[in-house]
């Protein structure tokens, strides 16, 4: 028994999939008679690859990785959803995360009827300890959500304590690396073979601009993977968003040079930000985004509204009082953004 089969729920173990058409015959026929198709031929009228082969021979090319390493969903929400299924017995077993982070965690440990133990993250500068989440746990904390760049404090976690993390944790660490492309930093898919309790989530919504399709990743040791497509649904990912990944995927120069452009959009508009009287303070970001404290979160959102320009409104989270998630847009939208609370700034003022 490898560790992740002892960390695994009992019935998870005991169970048997699933085992669709597509599952039991994936080669060339003349004829397909198994899958209760309609046979006269339109687009779409048969069933995708439930295994999603030849996108994941393609990650696992471009990720240096092994097909056997990646688990390919509905987006990463699907992955975080299933991990929890995977590991955590519901009622009694518990999961950490750091906050403030990704409310997707809590919601679905919340679904699952998993506590959700959240870990302050340091004021000082939105990073963790080891020790606080260790302290934090106990013999039944299954998983520990980190998120890296975070959503919404826009910082690296520290890699030091990631990997301190994983040194001592008996459960599987996830590491969601969404906005990882806009950060000068390896990802930590990089050290599952030599943590097998090591997940890392990767997506194809953020810097491959294709939020739309629904493409989320997990990067994991082969036993956590086939654990995860043991419980998934059949065909948890349709045709045209296998068709569209593949294609997205070719075009990585596009996706870098967009990057690029966006990273120094960022550090523009972060110092075009901080000119504004009414901002108290712009936090350092690695990611697509820039959490911004202002005088009055609220009204400045409100502003902003009134101006057609919608910001994510993140007062009342943690650590985050008076804080506006922005997204850096193309250059005339970050123009758009700064005048408009330039004079949302001074209507306050008149006021
Ligand atoms: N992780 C983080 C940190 C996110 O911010 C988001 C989306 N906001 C997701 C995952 C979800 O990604 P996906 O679109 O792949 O479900």
């Amino acid at each position: 028994m490898t560790e992740i089969t002892a960390l695994l729920r009992p019935n998870v173990l005991r169970m048997k999939p699933y085992s669709s058409a597509r599952d039991e015959f994936s080669g060339m026929a003349l004829v397909y008679l198994d899958a209760n198709e309609n046979p006269y031929p339109m687009e779409f009228s048969r069933y995708p690859d439930p295994s999603h082969t030849a996108l994941r021979d393609k990650i696992a090319l471009m990720k240096g990785l092994h097909p056997s390493q990646i688990f390919t969903g509905n987006g990463s929400d699907e992955a975080i959803d299933i991990l929890i299924r995977l590991f955590c017995e519901p009622g009694c077993d518990n999961l950490l995360t750091i906050a403030p982070s990704y409310g997707m965690y809590a919601v679905a440990a919340d679904v699952n009827n998993v506590e959700c133990r959240r870990v302050m993250l340091r004021p000082s500068d939105f990073d963790f300890t080891a020790d606080s989440l260790l302290m934090a746990a106990d013999g039944r904390s299954k998983l520990i959500f980190l998120c890296s760049p975070n959503n919404p404090t826009g910082n690296m976690l520290c890699r030091t304590e990631i990997v301190s993390l994983l040194d001592r944790f008996e459960g599987i660490t996830v590491v969601d690396e969404a906005y990882l492309d806009f950060a000068a930093a390896p990802s930590c898919a990089e050290l599952i073979d030599k943590y097998p309790r090591l997940v890392v989530l990767q997506t194809l919504s953020k810097a491959w601009g294709a939020a739309g399709i629904r493409l989320g990743m997990a990067f994991a040791n082969p036993v956590a993977i086939a654990a995860m497509q043991k419980i998934k649904y059949s065909y948890n990912l349709n045709s045209s968003t296998l068709e569209i990944a593949l294609e997205r995927l070719d075009r990585e120069e596009d996706m870098r040079r967009q990057v690029e452009e966006i990273c120094a959009e960022r550090a523009r508009l972060a110092e075009g930000l901080e000119q504004l009287p009414t901002v108290v303070k712009v936090y350092p970001s690695d990611a697509n985004f820039l959490l911004v404290k202002v005088r009055d979160a609220n009204a400045t959102y409100e502003a902003l509204l009134r101006e057609g320009i919608v910001v994510r409104n993140r007062h009342g989270l943690d650590l985050c009082d008076n804080c506006l998630r922005i997204t850096v847009g193309v250059p005339r939208e970050n123009d758009l953004l700064i005048d408009a609370m330039r004079k949302g700034t001074s209507n306050t003022i008149s006021v």
